[in-house]
C-alpha cells in the first residue's frame, strides 16, 4: 500500500511525511519555515516537556533576549518563540505537541515512534533539532534564585541590571567558564571563578587570559555548597575549600554555571555519529550527519556557540539541503 500523507489519515499505521523535524527551538522552527516555503509540508514534533523544556525550547525559560537581530528593544524569550511558531504555521508546517520517543534510522524511509505509541510513522528525511541543556548543580537554594541571580548563560544574562558593578561568581574551569568570566568583567565589579581542582581544563590561551585578568580571582579547589539571598535575589554563596575543608560565605550577586552542557541526543546516540560529549557530528560547514537524509541543527550539534541566532542559522542550512535532496539535486558540498 502506498504511504498515506501525514494530514490525510491521522490513524494510519503507514502515516508518512516527506520531512519530519524533531524539536521546536530556533533551529527547528527556522527549518520548518524554509521547508514549508519549499512546499515540503514539514511535520514538526515540538515535544511535550521533552528534555525538560516546554515547546519552544530553552528560550521559553528566559526573560529578555537582547542579542537576536531585529528586536532593538529586546524581546521576551517565550514571546519570541511564539512568533517563530506562528511563522512556521503561517507557511503550512503541521505542528504536533508530542515527543518523539524512539527512532530507527537504519533504512529509508526512516521510522519513528511518538511517546506512548506502538505504531511507527515514517519520513524520507529527518531533522534533529532537539537542543541541549546547561548542566546545573542543584545546590540548596538554587531553585529559589534560578534566574534571580543564577544563570547558565553569561552572554544572555550578564548585562542585566542586577549584575552591574556587582561581584559575580562563575563555576567551572573549562573554556566556557573562562570565556564567560572574561565576558562578565565588562559588567561586574569583580568575578570569582570557582574551580574544583587545582588546574583549569580550559585551553592554555584562555587559561592565561583568565588568570591574568585584573578583575578575576580564581578560587582553586573550591566548590559551592549553597546559594543564599534575601528571598528575592541571590547575594552570597556558601563555598568550601575541598583540600582544607574550610567553609565560608562569598558575597556575590550573581552565579553563572559553566560546567558544560548536555546535548539532547539520547534518541539517536547509538545510531548517529556523536562526539565524546554526545553532540551529533556533522559534515563540516553543513548539517549533514553520517546518515544520508538525517540532518542535525542547533545546539544538538554545536558545543561552542549555543545561541539562538546560530541555531536558527543552522536550521536554515539543513532545510536548504533537505529541500535540495528531496528535489533530487546532489549538491556539491555533501560528499559521502
Ligand atoms: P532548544 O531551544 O534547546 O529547543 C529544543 C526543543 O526540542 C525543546 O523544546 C525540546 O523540548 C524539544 N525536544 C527535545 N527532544 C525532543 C523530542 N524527542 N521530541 C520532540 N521535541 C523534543 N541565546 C541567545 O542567543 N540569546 C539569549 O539571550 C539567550 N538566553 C538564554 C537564556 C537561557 C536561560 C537559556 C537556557 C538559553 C539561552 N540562550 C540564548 C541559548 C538559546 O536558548 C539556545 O542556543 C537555543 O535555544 C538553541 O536552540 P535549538 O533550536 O537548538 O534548541
Ligand atoms: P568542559 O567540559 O570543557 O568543562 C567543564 C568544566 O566544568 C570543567 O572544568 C569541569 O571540571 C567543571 N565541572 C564539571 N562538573 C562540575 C561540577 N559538578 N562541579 C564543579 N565543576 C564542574 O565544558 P565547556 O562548556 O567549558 O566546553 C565544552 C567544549 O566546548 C570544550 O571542547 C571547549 O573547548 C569548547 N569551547 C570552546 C570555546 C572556545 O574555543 N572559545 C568556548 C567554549 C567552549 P573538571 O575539569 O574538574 O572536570
Amino acid at each position: 500500500m502506498a504511504p498515506i500523507p501525514y494530514n490525510q489519515d491521522r490513524k494510519s499505521k503507514t502515516r508518512h511525511s516527506k520531512v519530519v523535524i524533531i524539536g521546536s527551538g530556533p533551529a527547528g522552527h527556522t527549518a520548518a519555515i524554509y521547508l514549508a516555503r519549499a512546499n515540503l509540508e514539514p511535520v514538526m514534533f515540538e515535544g511535550f516537556m521533552a528534555n525538560g523544556f516546554a515547546a519552544g525550547g530553552q528560550l521559553t525559560t528566559t526573560t529578555d533576549v537582547e542579542n537576536f537581530p531585529g528586536f532593538p528593544d529586546g524581546v521576551r524569550g517565550p514571546e519570541m518563540m511564539d512568533k517563530f511558531r506562528a511563522q512556521s504555521i503561517r507557511f503550512g508546517t503541521t505542528i504536533v505537541t508530542e515527543t518523539v520517543e524512539r527512532i530507527d534510522l537504519s533504512a529509508r524511509p526512516f521510522q519513528y515512534w511518538r511517546e506512548y505509541t506502538d505504531e511507527p510513522e515514517s519520513a524520507d528525511t529527518i531533522i534533529i533539532a532537539t537542543g541541549a541543556s546547561a548542566k546545573r548543580l542543584h545546590l540548596p537554594g538554587e531553585e529559589t534564585y534560578w534566574q534571580s541571580g543564577i544563570s547558565a548563560c553569561a552572554v544572555c544574562d550578564g548585562a542585566v541590571p542586577i549584575f552591574r558593578n556587582k561581584p559575580l561568581a562563575v563555576i567551572g574551569g573549562g573554556d566556557s567558564a573562562a570565556e564567560e568570566a572574561i565576558y562578565l568583567t565588562k559588567y561586574a565589579s569583580h568575578v570569582f571563578v570557582l574551580v574544583r581542582r587545582d588546574e583549569l581544563r580550559a585551553s592554555k590561551i584562555m587559561a592565561k587570559r583568565l588568570t591574568s585578568h585584573p578583575k578575576v580571582t580564581v578560587l582553586w579547589n573550591t566548590v559551592a555548597t549553597e546559594c543564599l539571598g534575601d528571598g528575592d535575589l541571590l547575594n552570597r554563596l556558601k563555598i568550601k575549600d575541598i583540600k582544607t575543608g574550610e567553609e565560608k560565605e562569598l558575597p556575590v550577586n550573581g552565579l553563572f554555571y559553566a560546567i558544560g552542557h548536555e546535548p539532547a541526543t539520547e534518541l539517536v546516540r547509538t545510531q548517529l555519529e556523536c562526539d565524546a560529549d554526545g553532540y551529533i557530528k556533522t559534515v563540516p560547514g553543513t548539517t549533514q550527519t553520517n546518515v544520508r537524509g538525517v540532518f542535525a541543527a542547533g545546539d544538538v550539534q554545536d558545543k561552542i556557540y549555543r545561541q539562538a541566532i546560530t541555531s536558527a542559522g543552522s536550521g536554515c542550512t539543513h532545510s536548504r539541503r533537505a529541500a535540495e535532496e528531496e528535489a533530487g539535486c546532489d549538491h556539491l558540498y555533501i560528499r559521502e
